[in-house]
């Protein structure tokens, strides 16, 4: 499973931040999740979620930040990284937080961005 994202229809409300931070932390707070809306800075409402591809396990370069071999199904359940892997994600989909990197781990396999993104700008496939 992974997030497919459709920023056409993203509002930028922040709301998936929200969720997020709450399902894995316990409180509302966007530094704290594992999904972030960039919002343009031209002012043309274009806003663009980003969140972790879930890519295939030979593409996983984030990995490499692991201090230990690990592997990509064991990495994909977690949800707090080494902050060594910021550095390896070519798509910059993980955050720092303190001395971790959040990552989305889908919510254990029930994401809550998708079920309270209202205009269906985050879907599952
Ligand atoms: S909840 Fe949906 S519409 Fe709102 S910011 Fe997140 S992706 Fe965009
Ligand atoms: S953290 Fe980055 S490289 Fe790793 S699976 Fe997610 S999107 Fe791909």
């Amino acid at each position: 499973m992974r997030l497919v994202i459709n920023k056409r229809k993203c509002s930028g409300c922040h709301i998936c931040e929200l969720v997020c931070s709450v399902y894995h932390f316990g409180v509302a707070s966007p530094k704290k999740a594992a999904i972030r809306i960039n919002k343009d800075d031209l002012n043309t409402s274009i806003n663009t979620p980003k969140v972790c591809l879930q890519c295939v396990d030979r593409k996983m370069k984030c990995l490499r930040g692991f201090p230990d071999p690990t592997d990509p199904a064991t990495a994909r359940e977690s949800f707090l990284w080494d902050r060594a892997c910021l550095e390896f994600c070519p798509y910059d989909a993980i955050f720092r937080y303190e001395d971790s990197a959040l990552h989305c781990n889908l919510c254990d396999g029930h994401p809550r961005c998708v079920e309270f993104c209202t205009p269906g700008a985050i879907t599952v496939r």
